[in-house]
């Protein structure tokens, strides 16, 4: 390949005569594709939302109220559970399922590598132990063959992870927590409004838990939620999201009585109303939510299909995926790393991420559990290729087109 320097790029001469006008990056000086920075995810409030927050504000609740009881059952409508148990964080939502759950010292919990730590420290939490197990390679979730490898007599919990809103392989996934006596508790922080074989997300695993961080598809500013079937887990849940007092300050007021006891360790993990008021009213737009997500997710795969040097997400037959994040790989074979393509197109105005550092390669769990690298090779070898492309509903047809020129501008320069 020959490169002739001109004014705005250079002209590339491919094999067989082909010509490729390659434009100059602006990280090496060329101007970006676009004048402001593009984030990967941004939430959005409207006046709907707004005007929610006001109300819950001038109706004398501001933390537990009616409105979290109004929230949590939108969800556990949605998600098509009998209980939804709402938490301040999905964090906290994820700590409490692994109460629930049952953990302690000496049980093990086994999870994917590629996954936020979050998933992984809230059996830490419990003072279990996280046991990682390796990905598919297609969808990057949990490998239901792997997993099976994993699983000995400490094994007392299961932590799916839906990574980008794809569900993970729930049935096989269930079929092995079943047959083992473990509790499947579905991380599923991406996945609100996901379906699985004509299944709502929320309504298969144990315990499932969602988070409404800005960044997820619904907030109320920081938030989580477990849903569950199972009466018992709710009331273990409520517990320990109150200290592990046996009633609330609500039903101690309504019986008049104010004797409460404390009967197990929890925390104060509580949801305000506040929050909830502005979850409820981002519910209602989630179906618009999802659809554009879907949209642009398929106008991405569309045009980068032509692109060479990446690939795009696998989507299996049996699922709708709720479209979190764009995951894009990078082929192996690049003149230039995958940090080398983020910072290309930072410069070109496309903020770009990487979701995520496999968690056992993070340093916190190298040192203690002593992990060298090398013992998940599908979810290293995802970890150093992944590219999050941005993706929220509020991108315009224009921005989706910006990413798009970047990619091809960025990669085009590091193809072979
Ligand atoms: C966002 C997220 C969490 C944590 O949720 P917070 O509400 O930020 O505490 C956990 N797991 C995954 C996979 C997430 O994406």
């Amino acid at each position: 390949m020959v490169r002739v320097a001109g004014e705005q790029g250079y002209t590339r001469r491919l094999s067989g005569g082909i010509r490729l006008v390659q434009q100059r990056l602006a990280i090496h000086g060329g101007a970006p594709v676009r004048p402001s920075l593009l984030p990967y995810g941004r939430h959005e409030i409207d006046d709907d939302d707004v005007l929610a927050v006001t109300e819950a504000l001038r109706s004398g609740w501001i933390t537990t109220g009616p409105r979290v009881a109004a929230f949590e059952s939108a969800v556990a409508d949605l998600a098509g559970a009998r209980h939804a148990v709402a938490f301040s964080s999905g964090t906290a939502a994820l700590h409490a399922a692994a109460f629930a759950a049952g953990l302690g010292p000496g049980d093990e919990a086994v999870t994917t590598p590629l996954t936020f730590c979050a998933t992984a420290n809230c059996v830490l939490y419990q003072g279990a132990t996280p046991v990682f197990a390796d990905v598919s390679p297609d969808t990057l979730n949990l490998d239901p063959d792997r997993l099976a490898e994993r699983l000995t007599s400490r094994t007392k919990a299961i932590l799916a992870v839906d990574f980008t809103g794809h569900p993970a392989d729930l049935d096989a996934i269930r079929d092995l927590a079943d047959r083992h006596g473990a509790v499947l508790i579905e991380d599923a922080c991406h996945a609100l409004g996901a379906r699985y074989r004509g299944r709502p997300v929320g309504s298969i695993s144990r315990m499932t838990v969602f988070s409404f961080h800005p960044v997820k598809h619904v907030t109320t500013g920081e938030g989580g939620m477990v849903t569950t079937d199972d009466p018992g887990l709710a009331g273990r849940l409520r517990t320990f999201r109150n200290h592990g007092l046996d009633s609330d300050a609500n039903q101690r007021e309504a019986r008049g009585q104010w004797r409460y006891d404390m009967v197990s360790l929890g925390y104060n993990y509580r949801l305000a109303d506040l929050g909830c008021a502005l979850g409820s009213s981002q519910l209602r737009k989630l179906p618009a939510n999802l659809a554009r997500r879907r949209r642009i997710a398929q106008r991405y795969t569309t045009a980068l299909a032509s692109i060479p040097g990446v690939r795009t997400p696998v989507v299996r037959a049996d699922v709708d995926p709720a479209w979190h994040l764009y995951v894009i790989r990078l082929e192996k074979g690049l003149r230039g790393r995958r940090d080398d393509v983020l910072a290309a197109l930072k410069a070109e105005n496309i903020g770009a991420n990487v979701h995520y550092e496999a968690v056992h390669r993070l340093r916190y769990y190298r040192e203690r559990f002593g992990y060298r690298g090398g013992e998940y090779p599908v979810a290293e070898d995802a970890s150093d290729h992944l590219v999050t492309l941005p993706l929220f509903p509020g991108l315009s047809d224009d921005d989706v087109s910006d990413v798009l020129a970047a990619v091809e501008k960025v990669v085009g320069h590091f193809l072979p």
